[in-house]
């Protein structure tokens, strides 16, 4: 996938509406609780700025439900992303009702776009409205562009588009990754979101050699096979297309592996957790995490890979004691000296140690985006800065 560069482009003096994807996690007293979907645009907020751009930044945050919710003000967005530029960063609040203007080497931001019912519904009129301010759109927010709104394609449709330096970087890695460019591929998929990562296993059985299967995933896998996995979290609904990746998985050269050990425990986890292997997991027990010696096997496919794309914890690693799984990962991720992403919500708030992130190639800033591309290999987002 060839993307619409922004260096192919002269910013010089041109007012530029820029996605970015500033939904950040916050804490529960609505502090930001990590602020790297704000650091890692930096590097095109300051190429466009170098360049005498001016830049109006837009992002969504949280789900507002189409109305002002101050709860959801990306105030506090625009007082961090000042600390990091050394300026004060104007929040634009009405942007509907009011005229836009943004000087050259000037940046402000608009308040939360799903203040406004028209983002999620891909308004035109408000695409319209917001476009004859502007000179040129682009698209840093690869963590949105799986969703078809108004600042991601609307606008496309009044704005020359092309693609931000993080969009672009994003892209290029997972595509030299899904092409082979990177050598081996290992893929870990966890997590309890069956639905959504069953078409991912499906299309990278054809790209990757081997996909490690952890978390819920596994065990609507392991249903599948047949195997009894008492009451654990299985997703009954995907068991037949399960069924038939098993059966894709005999027919490619791509390994699809399943966790060999378990950690089991009762409903309530008040039971202490007790290792088993996979065919002996008991009628009133659940599996929440990997076991020892599939931890063991995972960390050496990993380290000895050239490249490995982890998305979703191993098990219910909320709960300490089934944490082990997923810190092994991680760790084993660290230890690699190949190309590693990692991508999914609750995979990064699952890591303990965040200073660890330092040592992985890429945190990807999407969660369901790169789900959606590591599937479909396009998004409504992408698809809008491709070189025709
Ligand atoms: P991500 O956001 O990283 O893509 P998901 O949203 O798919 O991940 O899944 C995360 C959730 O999966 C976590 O809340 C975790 O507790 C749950 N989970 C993982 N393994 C199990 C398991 N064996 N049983 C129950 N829940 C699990
Ligand atoms: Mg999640």
């Amino acid at each position: 996938m060839k993307l619409r560069s922004l260096c192919d482009i002269n910013v010089q003096n041109k007012r530029v509406f820029m996605r970015v994807d500033y939904n950040v996690s916050l804490d529960s007293n609505s502090s930001i609780a990590d602020d790297i979907r704000i650091t890692q645009t930096l590097p095109t907020i300051n190429y466009l700025l170098d360049h005498g751009a001016g830049i109006a930044l837009a992002s969504h945050l949280g789900r507002p439900a189409g109305s002002v919710d101050n709860k959801y003000s990306l105030k506090i967005v625009a007082d961090r992303l000042g600390i990091y530029l050394d300026r004060k960063i104007r929040l634009i609040p009405d942007y509907w009702n009011n005229e836009l203007s943004v000087d050259p080497g000037k940046i402000v931001m608009l308040e939360n776009l799903r203040f406004h019912k028209g983002e999620e519904e891909n308004d035109f009129a408000l695409a319209k409205h917001i476009s004859a301010y502007f000179d040129l759109f682009v698209n840093d927010a690869f963590g949105s562009s799986h969703r078809a709104h108004m600042s991601i394609v609307g606008i496309s449709k009044y704005l020359k588009s092309c693609a931000g330096l993080l969009l672009e970087k994003e892209i290029s890695l997972i595509d030299g990754l899904l092409n082979n460019k990177g050598g081996s591929l290992v893929v870990v998929i966890g997590g309890a979101k069956t639905p959504e990562k069953i078409g991912v296993i499906d299309n990278l059985l054809g790209k990757a050699d081997t996909i490690l299967l952890g978390g819920a995933v596994a065990n609507t896998f392991l249903s599948t096979w047949g195997i009894k996995t008492g009451i654990s979290l299985v997703d009954h609904e995907m068991i037949e297309m399960a069924r038939q990746i098993m059966w894709k998985a005999t027919q490619t050269s791509a390994k699809l592996v399943l966790p060999e050990d378990v950690i089991v425990s009762n409903q309530k986890q008040t039971r202490k957790p007790v290792e088993l292997s996979y065919s002996q997991v008991p009628g009133h027990l659940a599996i929440y995490d990997i076991g020892k010696k599939t931890r063991k096997k995972y960390t050496d496919e990993i380290v000895s890979a050239d490249s490995v794309i982890w998305n979703g914890p191993m098990g219910l690693f909320e709960k300490p004691q089934f944490k082990a799984g997923t810190d092994s990962i991680m760790q084993a991720m660290v230890k690699s000296k190949g190309i590693t992403v990692i991508g999914g919500g609750d995979t990064l708030s699952a890591l303990s140690n965040k200073g660890q992130l330092k040592d992985i190639t890429h945190v990807s800033t999407g969660g369901g985006a790169l789900l959606e591309y590591l599937e479909k290999e396009s998004l409504p987002g992408i698809n809008i800065v491709t070189q025709s």
